[in-house]
């Protein structure tokens, strides 16, 4: 069977995946917003245990397996070596696999060279996971993310050279209220320089244990309004100058829940946040039970 090692964490578009904890922890484990993976020390698991789960898998489960998500918070750190061999392993368990996937932190994109993640592409791990949080260098800085913008488009254009998709997250929220509009013009900056499959928001939310949290117990935090958010995201999706890639908004975390494409619905979605904007007593935000915070 398959044993998970403390919380497990996924995209949301990984729902229907079989995660397989290919690394415990994240190697990375600074950014200050961040509690995925704090009581966890980053290790690679051995390839012979995930054999066995992989085996396990295989015998319940083959012919529901199409899709594979690798987790912890940045598998991609893991030696290309020992990804190949789990990217085989994989492909000859499940017949109907169509894709590999795992998040990236920009440490890693800077450690693989294009050659590797060319490889490891074409052995099926064909989309990472990337949270570029912010293109603003100051936010960057204060969250802590270890890269300014210029190094996130650097190492994520290497993904871009490789072949392979971003799935990139934006943090609404994170620049606080005074850099509100400028994280939101300098995060389409970066998103454009990158051009990735799919964008994605999540809202900043101070959670118990991280470093932010005890930020925002000494008052060093603004936590924005719905409302204001709503403004940033308007700001931020009207930048965007992308030549086709999803959006959606469908984290937990949101208080909006948006999809479309893009640039095809961009129009459409800056009407749906005029509106909200236009009329905020009006406005179905999600409520806190259902932002599952
Ligand atoms: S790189 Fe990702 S998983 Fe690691 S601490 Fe930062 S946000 Fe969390």
């Amino acid at each position: 069977m398959i044993r998970y090692e403390g919380q497990l964490y996924r995209p949301p578009s990984e729902a229907d995946s079989l995660i397989l904890q290919a690394t415990i922890g994240c190697s990375y484990n600074r950014c200050t917003f961040c509690a995925m993976y704090r009581e966890k020390r980053f290790r690679v698991r051995p390839l012979e245990e995930l054999e066995r789960e992989i085996a396990w898998a295989s015998t319940n489960a083959a012919g529901y397996v199409r899709k594979v998500f690798l987790a912890d918070g940045d598998a991609l750190i893991a030696k290309t070596s020992f990804l190949l061999a789990l990217l085989e392993r994989l492909r000859s368990a499940f017949p109907d696999l169509s894709r590999v996937s795992c998040y990236a932190s920009p440490q890693a994109l800077a450690v693989r060279s294009v050659e590797e993640m060319r490889a490891l592409r074409e052995a099926g791990l064909t989309l990472y996971y990337l949270g570029i949080e912010s293109g603003h260098d100051t936010v960057l800085e204060k969250l802590e993310k270890g890269v300014d913008s210029a190094e996130m488009i650097r190492v994520a254009r290497k993904a871009g050279e490789a072949g392979v998709k971003l799935s990139t997250m934006i943090l609404l929220g994170s620049g606080g209220r005074a850099l509100s509009q400028e994280h939101a013009r300098e995060s389409s900056r970066v998103v454009n320089a990158i051009q990735p499959r799919f964008v994605s928001t999540l809202v900043m939310t101070p959670v118990e244990g991280t470093p932010l949290h005890e930020q925002a117990a000494r008052g060093e935090v603004d936590e924005l309004t719905p409302l204001e958010l709503a403004r940033e995201l308007r700001q931020f999706i009207d930048g965007l100058e992308l030549e086709g890639s999803i959006f959606r908004s469908n984290h937990a975390s949101n208080y909006l829940a948006l999809a479309g494409s893009l640039p095809k619905d961009k129009a459409r979605l800056l009407a749906g946040l005029d509106g909200v904007l236009g009329d905020p007593e009006g406005a179905r935000f999600r409520p806190k039970r259902l932002r599952g915070l």
